[in-house]
């Protein structure tokens, strides 16, 4: 059954045509969907009995179930869905977020996932450990948007693609879920409020850029040489530097805005002040930013986060060469929810360890 959240409202019109109802009722479902904030076809009361019913045979109301939030009200939190499936996916809310791009605001941010688990296996990311499982439809995207809106009573105004997945490898359902999150008719979250990140899929990164759309791109670089992102990103042997680059030029000529790069700081592996220069010149040559992330551990991969005297080192080279840099204190690490910390998870067990995950909420009744 698909989920009434992946249409758009002219598709819902349609749909309603064939249904043999007006094409207001779906302006009147639309309401209640993104407005009035309920999922449940028995409780939109202007629509009638009969077309409830039809509603309820035809369409998934409610594609993820919350099973768990952890975290508390003014730091992060982190909230586990179980999709129709049974399948799990995380999302995590931000509040007060520092900005990607060096403003001060009060960005409530939601790190969106895209996919279940994630194909391409970058050593040091704990998404693709287990390998990837299936693409999420633009339902299950939009909800979970809506769903933590609900959860948390924060309203979300900026939006980045960088929970569990490759978003671009879920091309089509991503920018379906986009249309509806930046409609007037649907979450009306402006296009420069919402980042894409993507590990470097050269193809997609162009279909990015040609959409009219201003979505803002990051780029996971981690490695300023084909020789060290080879080692730690299996898909720069797909899609080398140079192309990736020439894709980024690409992007960045499409668009008012500066792409950035994340660049996440390992020990022994690309935190040496040779990457930092050549990482400069790459930012600069891109007119890029570049976050710097000190890499956040993850149980069962070897990888540490290098001492902050390197991290600073490494920042002044980066900034002494001219380059627009930021250094970012994740928030989140201690729950497993910051950036390259979902992973797949079983309930009651926690791959992840635990650590300092309590959960706030009790899981309410599943049906
Ligand atoms: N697949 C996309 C979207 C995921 S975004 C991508 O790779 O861009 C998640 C971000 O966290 C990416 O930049 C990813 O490289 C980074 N990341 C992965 N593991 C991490 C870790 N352990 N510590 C810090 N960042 C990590
Ligand atoms: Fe997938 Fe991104 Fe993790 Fe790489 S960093 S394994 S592309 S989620």
């Amino acid at each position: 059954m698909r989920s009434i959240k992946s249409l758009t409202l002219d598709e819902l019109a349609g749909q309603f045509k064939a249904l043999g109802e007006p094409a207001y009722r779906a302006k009147q479902v639309i309401e209640w969907l993104y407005l009035k904030r309920t999922g449940r076809f028995d409780e939109m009361t202007n629509l009638p009995a009969g077309l409830r019913e039809k509603l309820s045979a035809e369409f998934n109301e409610r594609p993820l179930e919350v099973v768990r939030k952890t975290g508390s009200k003014d730091t992060t939190q982190k909230f586990l869905f179980r999709l129709r499936d049974g399948q799990l996916v995380e999302t995590v809310l931000i509040p007060a977020s520092p900005s990607l791009y060096g403003e001060v605001s009060d960005r409530r941010t939601i790190c969106i996932s895209s996919q279940v688990g994630c194909a391409y296996g970058c050593k040091f990311c704990a998404s693709g450990l287990d390998g990837w499982k299936r693409n999420l439809d633009a339902g299950e995207i939009v909800d979970q948007l809506l769903r933590v809106e609900a959860e948390s009573g924060e309203r979300v105004n900026n939006i980045v693609f960088m929970g569990m997945g490759e978003p671009l490898a879920n091309f089509d359902n991503l920018m379906r879920a986009i249309g509806i999150i930046n409609a007037p008719w649907g979450t009306n979250i402006g296009a420069r409020h919402i980042t894409v990140s993507t590990s470097g899929l050269v193809p997609r990164i162009r279909d990015l850029a040609d959409q009219p759309l201003q979505i803002r791109l990051a780029i996971s670089l981690h490695g300023a040489t084909d020789e060290v992102r080879n080692r730690i990103m299996p898909v720069n042997r797909k899609y080398p530097l140079a192309e990736l680059l020439d894709a980024c030029a690409y992007f960045r000529s499409r668009r008012k805005q500066k792409l950035t790069f994340e660049f996440i700081l390992i020990e022994g592996v690309n935190d040496s002040l040779e990457q930092a220069a050549e990482l400069a010149r790459i930012t600069k040559r891109t007119d890029a930013k570049v976050n710097v992330i000190p890499y956040n551990t993850v149980q069962g991969l070897p990888w540490v986060r290098p001492s902050e005297k390197v991290q600073d080192e490494f920042m002044a080279v980066l900034r002494q060469a001219g380059a627009v840099a930021t250094l970012r204190r994740e928030k989140g690490h201690d729950i497993a929810a910051a950036c390259g910390q979902l992973r797949l998870q079983t309930l009651g067990n926690d791959p992840q360890g635990g650590g300092g995950e309590k959960p706030i909420a009790d899981a309410p009744k599943l049906n």
